[in-house]
């Protein structure tokens, strides 16, 4: 059978990697019952029974639709059903996953680069990197509540992963999205990373790395580093205390107290290559 990998192949349970990646992206990256992106896999047909790893004979499952089901309290064909449109794909955006931030003061590490603040009063925010006028990593402290917010947009400007106020949501057509234990990595494809962060709860976010994308302009995230592409900036090893806003790009209207301030950046930083090809062709042409 295609896509069938035996257990003596293998001699364990485990799933292997690629296979564990299709069914995510098959299944919408959430249990195929109710979306939530915490989840087990599953094999339909119990690994007991088969002893063999085939991409549709697994689904997933989160913990509480998986002992259901072990349980016999969900009918195999509700699953089958399920398995067959997942909640995520059905719906078009993942079902919200509420992450449990809490407390007064909050730090966000980028790129060994860290922003903290503590609660100041009604609407304190920390704003880490905001593109023209859109924050794209955002802490608010409310009233003894700390909520996260994250905007991701990929090269086409679309919002594809949401935290509004720590409930975390994406759009299921991504190459890869993961969340296991306090790890998200969003993958644009193989080897491609567009964010990998962990929610160091009750009050840190780390990104590790990441490109940060908006109108043109591109800000790289590495272990070690944070480049703004379009001014051949790098940071690192910056400590920003008790500040309201870290790197901020492009016109902000109200103006936002940023520590690294650019307003102007060009967003024609395409292919450069492409560009002189044209400019060659253009001279040479006489025009
Ligand atoms: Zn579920």
């Amino acid at each position: 059978m295609a896509n069938e990998v035996k257990v003596s192949e293998i001699s364990s349970r485990h799933i292997p990697l690629p296979m564990q990646r299709e069914i995510r992206k098959r299944c919408g990256f959430g249990c195929v019952i109710c979306g939530l992106p915490l989840y087990e896999y599953d094999h339909l047909l119990g690994w007991a029974n088969v002893k063999r790893h085939v991409g549709e004979e697994i689904t997933l499952l989160c913990n509480q639709h998986h002992r259901e089901k072990t349980a016999e309290l969900l009918p195999i064909e509700k699953v089958r059903e399920a398995n067959k449109t997942p909640f995520n794909l059905r719906e078009g955006v993942s079902k919200p996953y509420v992450l449990h931030y809490s407390g007064a003061e909050c730090e966000v590490e980028i790129g060994k680069n860290l922003f903290s603040t503590r609660d100041g009063g009604h609407g304190t925010t920390l704003v880490p990197i905001s593109i023209d006028g859109t924050a794209l990593l955002r802490f608010v402290l409310e009233d003894g509540h700390l909520l996260l917010n994250l905007n991701l947009f990929d090269e086409y400007n679309r919002l594809v992963l949401q935290i509004l106020d720590n409930q975390l949501c994406y759009v299921p057509s991504q190459w890869d999205i993961q969340l296991t234990a306090r790890n998200l990595i969003v993958r644009e494809a193989a080897r491609r990373i567009l964010i990998e962060m962990v929610f160091e709860v009750p009050n840190r976010v780390v990104v590790r790395r990441g490109r940060f994308l908006r109108n043109g302009v591109e800000v790289l995230v590495g272990p070690e580093h944070v480049v703004i592409v379009n001014k051949s900036g790098r940071l690192t090893g910056n400590i920003m205390k008790n500040v309201r806003a870290g790197i901020v790009i492009g016109p902000h209207k109200p103006p936002l107290p940023g520590v690294i301030k650019m307003e102007n950046v060009s967003r024609y930083l395409g292919d450069r290559a492409a560009v002189k090809r044209w400019v060659k062709e253009c001279f040479e042409a006489g025009c």
